[in-house]
């Protein structure tokens, strides 16, 4: 019975499926530091962590026989995905899975900030009543800038349009226009038109502080500002100083240049004496919800490399998609990137007179996969000359 090791409190609906898969699954509440491990792998195939767990050479090396790793988070940081690759062990994560918990919080924060909800909790807490309708507004008919038009922001711009807010977006690639949404001729058209400004840009390195002073200025007075992409992009100095000056209206940061490494540390930000200022602890996506979505995903995921040799969004493997086998048994044979392996793999399989029902081949960098369905099993001896094949790295048979 194959076996699955899932830690760190991953959501039920993972190990329930592996187990109607037929795995074996372990489960554990924490993360678990490099001995502690390196022991539980024993015998395991299909490795399950979120953030905490550290997935080092030394533990890659203490179980070779590992299939595939499943991050039941976004980043991948905590696995070292080339060395894993370069050993023939899959990597997956949720790259899509809490998206729709951060644009709900989005929009709860375009709506807030609009309403000066922060402000007026803020006063009702000193004892202030502050009943006015001064800088509060609807926001329909407002104008929500939207930067960064990828999974997220192109979901705002959904959503915001259903609360009748007119959409304009900017993104460095050209992106197909949901909605009546329009696309921006440049950020600062963007900035100049926009009540609010919601920035969606991914983690790439050119994006740091990618939105700073002249950016701030360039924001329509009385507009409001929001940020749950990634916290090195955004100056919050400079926020800081135009929410002071009453240029602009109102913020919402959910990510920060350096944020705590575990909850309970205590933290500190220039904008915690703002009074129209939403700040949350990085919990955009941060939902039930998005738990059980990730604990679908990444299960399915490593089922579909673990049944059929899928690799689809692996994080350190080539990209294969292929229909369930096409034969008597698929052979998935991962390799170092090198002329040649395809035919010797072909000559293997023709020397014991296996036709070939379907194949398919991928690279990417340093590393070769080809998926082979064959009518007949192949010999125990034909395996074994697959496995010696130069630049072999791991060599897989599917019934
Ligand atoms: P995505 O990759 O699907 O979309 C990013 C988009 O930004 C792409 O279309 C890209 O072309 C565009 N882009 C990149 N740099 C740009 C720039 N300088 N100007 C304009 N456009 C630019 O990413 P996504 O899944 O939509 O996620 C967006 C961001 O949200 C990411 O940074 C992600 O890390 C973050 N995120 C935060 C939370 C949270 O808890 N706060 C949760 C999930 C994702």
């Amino acid at each position: 019975m194959p076996k699955a090791l899932l830690l760190e409190n991953i959501h039920p609906f993972a190990s329930e499926n592996l187990r109607q898969h037929g795995f074996e699954v372990v489960t554990a509440k924490g993360a678990m530091d490099e001995d502690e491990l390196i022991r539980a792998l024993d015998g395991v195939d299909l490795l399950g962590i979120r953030s905490k767990t550290s997935v080092t050479p030394k533990v890659l090396d203490a179980r070779p026989d590992l299939t595939a790793v499943g991050c039941f988070s976004i980043g991948t940081n905590q696995v070292d995905l080339d060395y894993a690759g370069s050993h023939g062990i899959a990597v997956f994560n949720a790259p899509y899975s809490n998206t729709r918990s951060v644009v709900e919080l989005v929009i709860s924060d375009i709506i807030s900030l609009m309403r000066r909800l922060p402000a007026h909790t803020f006063h009702m807490r000193q004892g202030v009543w502050d009943k006015t309708a001064s800088g509060s507004h609807e926001v329909r008919g407002k104008t929500l800038g939207i930067i960064g038009y990828g999974n997220i922001g192109s979901q705002v711009s959904v959503l915001a349009e259903a609360l009748g807010m007119h959409v304009v977006f900017y993104d460095i690639e050209e992106k197909l226009a949901l909605g009546n949404a329009e696309r921006a001729s440049s950020l600062e058209d963007l900035l100049e038109k926009s009540d609010a400004v919601t920035l969606h840009v991914d983690g790439r390195k050119a994006n740091t502080n990618f939105f700073g002073e002249d950016q701030f200025a360039r924001m329509k007075p009385g507009s409001v500002f929001i940020n749950l992409s990634r916290g090195f992009v955004a100056d919050l100095d400079a926020l800081k100083r135009h929410l002071d000056s009453g240029h602009i209206a109102g913020a919402a940061v959910d990510v920060y240049p350096v944020e705590p490494k575990k909850t309970g540390d205590s933290f500190t930000t220039p904008l915690a004496e703002e009074d129209n200022v939403i700040i949350t602890p990085h919990i955009g996506g941060s939902t039930l919800e998005a738990q059980e979505s990730i604990g679908h995903f990444v299960s399915h995921k490593l089922l579909d490399y673990w049944e059929n040799g899928i690799t689809s969004l692996s994080v350190n493997m080539p990209t294969l998609n292929m229909n369930p086998c096409q034969g008597r048994a698929r052979i998935a044979h991962l390799h170092d990137n090198l002329p040649g392996v395809l035919a010797n793999v072909n000559r293997v399989l023709g020397a014991e007179n296996i036709n070939i029902t379907a194949q398919a081949l991928s690279t990417e960098d340093e590393l070769g996969y080809v998926v082979t369905d064959v009518d007949t099993m192949p010999s125990k001896d034909a395996i074994e000359e697959l496995k010696s094949l130069q630049g072999t790295i791991r060599v897989r048979v599917l019934p």
